[in-house]
């Protein structure tokens, strides 16, 4: 198969935090993946941004270094490499003072996009949106890429709306979620919205309930101080399951346009209902073996921040009502594993008995560590016997689907920086989507810090603590494995 690249426009793309860990892991590859890719012209430059005493060489050494450490294909884009690292450069400059920023004024090419991304910690957003103003950055070809966290609770988003807003347009910022970018969520769009066979039973007559996990093996590592301030409902809950939870539950919209899209996400955060205090469980992960204790990584040992947090949502509206959604996520978990699973009803009656057993339908997203999409379906064990049914798996992972020659998939952080170049808000939240999910849940967030919770110890290496089970097992139902 033939990989379909369309080039972007001429850009520059200056990387405020061009030296931080996010730049270095992430953007910086991305941006070299898609320059092998050929969708970058030769042309298009990267500006780092950032305090560090450093000129172009300096620079340019520090990306290499980051490319051959975080592109996985490093070595077979090795030709690529000196043309990539000509139109890199860098700017010493400090987002709260004035040095540097009359240099980056005159590097920044007139006349065509300028993507500003602020890869730095929020409370910088503000000072560079206003000195981009200021020193004449901020004009209609400009966007601005707005790193998470977006705000800390819905006061602290709105203000930081008003801020960008007093320099930007809307349509000109960008709030990155990386989940959005991801081909198995775009896929899921499609399978909705691409087929006959799924919309007509995508709502609660059909489906029993929907069950989304984003589970990491790993612990808070070197993000504690950050990650202590946040909690599981800040840093996951709030925007990415949220976001998935989103795609989910929206009505079709009238055309794959990003206001049209983003309309519909916002309907559905709207009609979530509040969340019961008994229909949310927070964890925090003990140790294991050599694996330290939570409160040990983080500076306050007797922290009371959640690891782990799930819970059940109702969504008010007529497609959805009754129709329970089950969202959990946390650290130290036994898989890295993150799906979205839409679970069926039973057959309303059974023609094959009691001994056939009772099944259903399962529709599963994959989001990591492998993208794909599977639908369980009910079959006839084969052989002789009588009617006995099994559940197999209808694979449609792609990579298998599509064949070694299929084309490479960039990943979700080479495919939402082009979308910046190219205008297309579609895969980003939008300012009022942002404050709405703030909305519903600085309320859950406000009775654990009012009733001085503590939550709930569990295993590391386990599914998290067993009320979450509960959760789940008080209606009936049971969360999936947690299994890569
Ligand atoms: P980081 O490693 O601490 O890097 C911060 C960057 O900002 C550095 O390049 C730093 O360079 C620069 N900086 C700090 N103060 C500055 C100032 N006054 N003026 C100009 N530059 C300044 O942080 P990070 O992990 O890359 O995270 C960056 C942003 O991405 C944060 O908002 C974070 O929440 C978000 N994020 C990060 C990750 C991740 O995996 N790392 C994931 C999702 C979101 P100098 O000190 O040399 O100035």
């Amino acid at each position: 198969m033939v990989s379909r690249v369309i080039p972007v426009d001429p850009f520059d793309l200056v990387v405020f935090g061009g030296t931080g860990d996010l730049a270095r892991r992430k953007i910086l590859p991305a941006l070299f993946r898609r320059f092998c890719a050929g969708q970058m012209g030769a042309n298009a430059r990267v500006i780092g941004a950032a305090r560090a005493d450093m000129d172009d060489a300096g620079y340019r050494s520090f990306v290499s270094d980051a490319i051959a450490e975080f592109d996985p294909d490093a070595a077979r884009h090795k030709d690529h490499l000196d043309s990539f690292l000509a139109n890199v450069s860098y700017v010493v400059l400090d987002a709260k003072g004035d040095a540097g920023w009359d240099k980056l004024a005159a590097t920044v090419q007139k006349g065509r996009v300028h993507a500003y991304y602020f890869s730095v910690g929020p409370g910088l957003f503000g000072d560079l949106a206003q000195r981009l103003h200021t020193y004449g950055m901020a004009d209609a070809n400009s966007r601005i890429v707005v790193e998470k966290p977006f705000g800390h609770d819905l006061a602290s988003a709105r203000d930081l709306n008003r801020v960008l807003a007093q320099h930007f347009d809307e349509h000109q910022v960008y709030r990155i979620d990386h989940y959005l970018g991801k081909e198995t969520v775009q896929n899921l769009m499609a399978v909705r919205f691409g087929n006959m066979l799924f919309e007509p039973l995508w709502n609660s007559q059909y489906v029993d309930h929907i069950q989304i996990t984003v589970a990491e093996s790993v612990g808070v590592g070197g993000r504690g101080d950050y990650y202590d301030r946040a909690g599981a409902m800040r840093d996951m809950m709030q925007n990415h399951l949220m976001q998935l939870l989103c795609l989910i539950a929206m009505e079709p919209p009238a055309k794959f346009d990003p206001d049209a899209v983003r309309d519909e996400k916002l309907k559905v955060i709207r009609a979530l209902d509040p969340v019961a205090p008994d229909n949310v469980v927070r964890g925090q992960y003990e140790a294991d073996g050599d694996a330290p204790d939570y409160r040990t990584q983080v500076e306050t040992p007797d922290s009371r921040t959640e690891s782990f947090v799930a819970l059940k949502a109702h969504i008010s509206n007529w497609r959805w009502a009754g129709t329970p959604f089950y969202l959990r996520t946390g650290k130290r978990l036994k898989d890295r594993a993150s799906e979205i699973a839409v679970v069926f009803k039973e057959a309303p009656h059974s023609i094959f008995g009691a001994e056939a057993g009772r099944h259903r339908n399962i529709l599963t997203i994959k989001l990591q560590p492998n993208e794909g999409i599977e639908l369980g379906v009910t079959i006839k064990e084969p052989g002789p016997g009588g009617m006995r049914l099994l559940d197999v798996p209808l694979d449609m992972t792609f990579a298998e689907a599509l064949g070694e020659d299929g084309p490479d998939f960039p990943d979700a952080y080479e495919r939402l920086i082009m979308d910046v170049i190219r205008g297309n808000q579609t895969l980003f939240m939008r300012g009022d989507e942002v404050e709405a999910a703030w909305q519903w849940a600085d309320p859950v967030i406000q009775v654990w810090e009012e009733g001085g919770e503590t939550p709930i110890p569990y295993a590391s290496g386990s599914a998290g603590p067993d009320d979450a089970l509960m959760l789940m097992h008080r209606d009936g139902r049971r969360w999936r494995e947690i299994k890569a």
